[in-house]
């Protein structure tokens, strides 16, 4: 049958509609009226879920999408995913090179401008050392391209200047896991989705931010009405209007909530104690790693009384134990979170406090049990993380502190010992802060846009106007914000113009085979990462590579002296196969669903003598570890006396330089507004529909207001993606101690009436 993009964009809007109120999507097979001549497996480029899809391609254009119904989103798609086709062909791509003479960007050749590129670092390099060079990139960049820079920069420039938007978003979920499991990303895998008896969802609105997860997540509830899911958030979400229980709080106050949990599982008696007491260590203080006892996590767990803790988040002390019974007696319950917990200043601690739950309860290495951190970005996971793309991190969790991962880096790369710089460099809002200062002379920036996500962004973008500092940047489109503070633009290939790897949250890694030709003068990343090696003199035994598969090969046998170990997922296999997940130590290996379990995770051996080896720590146990409430860094006070959150919507993703150019998704949301409470909004005589301006100690901005019921009374919400109201200028850039992750979701703020 015949399918036209009418009918397409009816089908999709509906999908997309009924993803929104929690109930099943209709499988997007994105047909347009030009049957394609091939159909090429790809996955989708924008968020964390990492759907795939298959590139309808005809007389060498993309024409159409649609879902593959061979990876684990079975073939659908949210709206976003089905119409990215238009994307490539925007008129605002960015097809040749630019180079900024006074004040323009001027078109340029390829050479003129990498000449210009490698002059401004090498003498950066000469005069300032090489710490004053840095990469920015993201987690959208592919796999083979992050790795690349990494290695430059870190094996070939000396610099451990390397970071990326990941900092942003997932940073405490690393921190999270690596802390309590001494490994990062999550033990479980999508497919717990359809085993999980209790969805504890905490933190995230997965309807809008993950929607083929959350529409698994209501089917199983569909299918099985006994199956119960509890949202945590100070929003009524579209999430939340599936849940059974939906816990609104005082923003902030979650990792309260969080420990009276564990203090009425215990009371209930209703923690699994054979499991806690065999595999878990209870760690009493973090600085000293000091070990105590569940008595004594019993006794800090007396300042977390329900009593105690309904008062000061708002909840009430009955619904607080429901949720916990509900968490701890049901078969097995699967956690679901992602900025709420992540973009906080304890959000290392918040993300250890729900895999306390997990511990506890021992509600984690079997189907449908696990504690799963979301992710926002396509190949964060795959591509940044386990890279090492991070100023502390090496390829595989190794860390640049640590000598003997130094040594093993530099035996596996063939470079000379001590090649790879002792200390870390500059994670992301020290490095943007020091770019600013112009201590950081030239910075490469990559497949991100950091004039609009960075928090309180208008101390960078003055910073990125200094003339004594000098930025690159590989950008797509020419109407992204950072556009206008760059002295270099080069034209990257976009998306199916490339080949190479994304990694979504669930450890699997799938290929985006090249669909089409770039447009232009672009160029893949590699390529243009490879030329700037290649003209800064980089040691040709640091970048020993014909081709993108060049690098994947090579990364596949580093992870392979590690617990990551995916040698097995060779490029012949992930060409046939609709991704794989790691470990995956040989090529008949199936990929790991379950990880810290003998018999599934193919790094404990089969005749291991316990049945859950946590093989992170030493001592082969979880750590429940002790976090007590702590509030956030900026509380409301008399002077600004409400929160400020932000977030994403349905239809648009992340700075909106993609989305904001499909027409259907650009009538659904046109412009960023702000959500007020229907009482707040009556207090301060505003209407929906209003002007209201909203002021922080950073700035002020004018948005049009949506009185509803979704935000609890003292909380306003505005969505982070529109780039002529950018939110960002108002957050804040107060940050985790330890993941260094800033704190989008609080702050505070006053509101008033245009
Ligand atoms: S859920 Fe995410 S990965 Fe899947 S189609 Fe939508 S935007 Fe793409």
């Amino acid at each position: 049958m015949k399918v036209t993009r009418r009918d397409v964009l009816k089908t999709a809007a509906a999908a997309s509609a009924m993803a929104a109120i929690g109930a099943p999507l209709t499988q997007v097979a994105n047909a347009a009226a030009n049957e394609p001549d091939e159909w090429v497996k790809s996955v989708c480029r924008f968020c964390g879920t990492g759907c795939g899809v298959m590139v309808g391609v005809k007389g060498g254009k993309v024409v159409t999408v649609k879902g593959d119904p061979n990876n684990h989103n079975a073939g659908f798609l949210c709206l976003k995913g089905a119409l990215m086709p238009p994307i490539v062909y925007s008129k605002e791509r960015v097809t040749k090179p630019y180079i900024r003479k006074n004040g323009k960007l001027e078109p340029a050749s390829w050479d003129e401008a990498m000449t210009l590129v490698v002059d401004k670092f090498k003498t950066a390099i000469k005069e300032h050392g090489p710490t004053s060079v840095a990469y920015y990139g993201s987690g959208q960049a592919l796999t083979e391209e992050t790795y690349l820079a990494s290695k430059i920069w870190k094996a070939g420039l000396g610099s451990n200047n390397v970071e990326g938007n990941p900092r942003l978003c997932m940073a405490s979920a690393v921190g999270g896991y690596v802390t309590t499991f001494g490994k990062d990303e999550p033990c479980g895998s999508y497919d717990d989705i359809d085993n999980a008896t209790c969805f504890f969802i905490i933190g995230s609105n997965m309807s809008e931010c993950h929607p083929i997860l959350f529409k698994r997540v209501a089917k199983r509830k569909q299918n099985s009405p006994n199956v119960k899911v509890i949202v945590v958030d100070p929003r009524k979400t579209n999430t939340a209007r599936i849940a059974d229980e939906h816990v609104s709080f005082k923003p902030g106050t979650d990792l309260a909530i969080l420990n009276a949990m564990a203090h009425v599982i215990i009371n209930e008696e209703l923690d699994n104690a054979r499991f806690h007491g065999k595999y878990c260590n209870f760690i009493v203080d973090w600085k000293t790693k000091k070990k105590g006892s569940f008595d004594d996590y019993v006794k800090f767990l007396e300042d977390y009384t329900p009593e105690k803790v309904a008062e000061l988040s708002g909840v009430p002390a009955e619904q607080i134990v429901r949720i916990a019974k509900m968490f701890a007696e049901s078969s097995a319950t699967t956690s679901f979170w992602c900025m709420g917990l992540n973009q906080r200043i304890r959000g290392v601690w918040a993300n250890n406090l729900v895999s306390n739950l997990h511990l506890l309860t021992g509600h984690i290495g079997k189907p449908g049990a696990s504690p799963f951190s979301l992710t926002g970005q396509p190949n964060a996971c795959g591509g940044v993380r386990d890279t090492g793309g991070l100023c502390h991190l090496l390829p595989a969790g190794r860390l640049i502190k640590k000598p003997e991962h130094r040594a093993a880096l530099e035996r596996q790369w063939g470079i000379p010992a001590g090649t790879i710089a002792p200390k870390p460099g500059l994670h992301t809002i020290a490095l943007w802060n020091a770019f600013s200062e112009g201590k950081v002379k030239a910075m490469f920036v990559l497949c991100t846009n950091p004039a609009h996500s960075l928090p309180n962004v208008n101390i960078y973008t003055e910073g990125m106007k200094r003339t004594d500092n000098f930025m690159v940047l590989s950008e797509p489109f020419m109407d992204a914000e950072t556009v206008k503070y760059c002295d270099v633009l080069l034209p990257p290939a976009f998306w199916c113009e490339k080949r190479g790897t994304y990694g979504c949250s669930e450890r699997r890694y799938a290929l985006l085979k090249k669909s089409v030709e770039p447009m232009g003068e672009c160029r893949s990343d590699f390529e243009i990462l490879m030329d700037f090696a290649k003209r800064m003199g980089v040691d040709p035994k640091v970048i020993p590579y014909k081709d993108v598969d060049d690098v994947w090969n090579e990364w596949r046998m580093v992870s392979a002296e590690t617990p990551y170990n995916f040698s097995g997922i060779t490029r012949a296999r992930m060409e046939k196969e609709s991704g794989i997940l790691w470990p995956c130590p040989t090529e008949d290996h199936p990929g790991t669903k379950i990880r810290y379990v003998r018999g599934e995770d193919p790094n404990i051996p089969t005749d291991y003598k316990n049945k859950y080896k946590f093989y992170g720590k030493k001592d082969n146990k979880a750590w429940i570890i002790l976090r007590p409430y702590k509030g956030a860094a900026e509380e409301p006070d008399a002077d600004y006396p409400m929160v400020l959150t932000t977030g994403r919507v349905i239809d648009h993703w992340h700075t909106g330089t993609m989305t904001m150019k499909v027409p259907e998704l650009r009538r659904s949301f046109p412009k960023a507004y702000v959500e007020v409470n229907v009482d707040d909004a009556a207090k301060a005589g505003i209407k929906n529909g209003d002007d209201v301006v909203l002021e922080t100690r950073r700035d002020t901005m004018t948005f049009q207001a949506r009185v509803s019921d979704v935000c609890r009374p003292g909380l306003v919400f505005v969505p982070w993606y529109d780039p002529n109201l950018m939110i960002n200028k108002l957050t804040l850039n107060a940050f985790d101690a330890g993941s260094k992750q800033p704190e989008y979701k609080i702050c505070a703020v006053r509101i008033k009436k245009a």
